[in-house]
């Protein structure tokens, strides 16, 4: 075969379009936000859920709507050998809701503290800060009564995660948009008032005024946006039920020094969302980035997949947004791993045997240890500890095998020592402190 046609043959793979690996450099981030999560939902309550990734499709379709971008355009879907039409999980919400109702939670506690951290697929164009593959991590309450605490309650977790993560001064944008009640009517009322620009707008609002006219505030093109200034106010039309739950959520936010802005055109892209929305963004990157922590009240959605109606308000927030927000304001995650390791070092054919044993000892011990021991040179080994950032080295040689003792040395300073070694495992991890 000659060159040209072995060139050919060569097949290169890349990552799906929008997907990506999570490199080691990155797992001190991911590290800490997980563990912030699950700290948080310690503090305030919340069990664990995890549902599959795989759910049917119609699940989605009845919950977020035919016409939501998550079910028209963004879902993968797949036929299974068995004929089943399943999706990749777009979102949590209606899979937890789901878990709820077959699981008959609501006969347990209410109401049901949820929280998950699990990957997400959605078809979309990815950008910045907007993948096809992405993580969420989230806090749902499900069940029991309809208060406006638990709105309160779980706006309150999404500005202590960012408090957490020192993601200082976020904005948090809130609205209401309403309930079967006010919400049909102020949706006739803005169709009247759009209808009367309907030759001005772009094609996709052209659409939304018929099928979805509160969609029509998500829009970014130039051309619509003279019409979303002047359009009528959805908080002057709620209903009572609707103002004073409303009300509430604002006061028991004012009540904890949480800062918000009303922002009257927030709507969400499901269709299940009713009453409280809210998105929070980190200072300064709110059009560049999106929202981090999203979410709101679906009291609706349960009827929808077949069960009662079952007050229910949560949240999500897209793990990589947050990872992009702290490099960008530098925030460092806390407990590195990688400083707290020891690299073990031999010199010699024994000591290599050894080195073996020495390190299955000291990992026991729970004693982080790196190594490099298929490298025969002492000097390579220490380079090799040198690239990982590790400033704590043990060096084992014949000498030291026939003493039982290891050398300890400070890759820093140069200092070293020789330790017994029935006293290495105590030595080492005052020095790691
Ligand atoms: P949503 O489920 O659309 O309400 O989104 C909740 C949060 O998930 C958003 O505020 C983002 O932080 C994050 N998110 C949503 N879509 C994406 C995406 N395609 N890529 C990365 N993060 C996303």
């Amino acid at each position: 075969m000659d060159k040209e046609k072995i060139k050919e043959k060569k097949i290169t793979f890349q990552a799906p379009r929008g997907m990506h690996d999570i490199l080691p450099a990155d797992e001190p981030y991911w590290e800490r936000i997980e563990n912030a999560a699950k700290q948080l939902a310690r503090t305030y309550g919340f069990g664990r859920i995890e549902t599959p990734i795989l759910e049917f499709a119609d699940l989605y379709k009845k919950t977020a709507g035919e016409e939501s971008d998550v079910v028209e355009k963004e879902m993968y879907v797949l036929k299974t050998k068995g004929g089943d039409v399943l999706a990749l999980r777009p979102e949590y919400t209606a899979g937890v809701s789901r878990a709820y109702l077959e699981h008959a939670m609501s006969r347990m506690g209410q109401p049901q503290r949820l929280s998950y951290f699990g990957p997400l697929f959605r078809h979309e164009r990815p950008q910045l800060g907007r993948y096809r593959e992405f993580t969420q991590l989230g806090f749902e309450v499900l069940g029991g009564v309809n208060d406006a605490i638990y709105d309160a309650e779980v706006i309150t977790i999404a500005w202590d995660l960012l408090s957490e993560l020192k993601i200082k001064n976020p904005l948090i944008k809130i609205n209401s948009i309403g309930c079967r009640v006010c919400r049909p009517i102020y949706k006739k009322q803005l169709q009247n008032y759009y209808r009367n620009h309907e030759r001005e707008l772009c094609e996709d609002c052209g659409r939304r005024l018929k099928n979805n006219p509160l969609k029509l505030f998500d829009c970014k093109n130039a051309q619509c946006q003279p019409f979303k200034e002047k359009a009528p106010n959805f908080l002057d039309k709620l209903c009572s039920m609707c103002t004073t739950h409303f009300k509430e959520v604002l006061e028991y936010l004012e009540e904890v020094g949480i800062p918000y802005e009303v922002d009257h055109r927030l709507v969400r892209g499901l269709d299940y969302y009713n009453r409280t929305v809210f998105e929070m963004f980190a200072d300064g990157k709110e059009e560049e980035l999106g929202a981090l922590p999203a979410g709101g009240r679906y009291d609706y959605l349960m009827e929808m997949i077949g069960g009662h109606l079952t007050p229910a308000v949560g949240f999500a927030a897209g793990v990589e947004r947050l990872i992009m927000v702290m490099k960008a304001k530098e925030i460092v995650p806390n407990g590195n791993r990688l400083q707290k390791r020891v690299f073990l070092t031999h010199a010699g054919d024994t000591a290599k045997k050894k080195a073996f044993l020495l390190l299955r000892d000291l990992r026991k011990a729970g004693i982080a240890v790196s190594e490099a021991l298929a490298k025969e040179s002492l000097n390579a080994q220490l380079r090799a500890a040198d690239k990982e950032g590790i400033g704590l080295a043990l060096i084992l040689g014949q000498k030291e095998i026939y003493e039982k003792s290891v050398i300890i040395r400070d890759l820093k300073t140069g200092l070293q020592e020789s330790v017994l070694l029935d006293k290495i495992v105590e030595e080492i991890k005052k020095r790691l402190k």
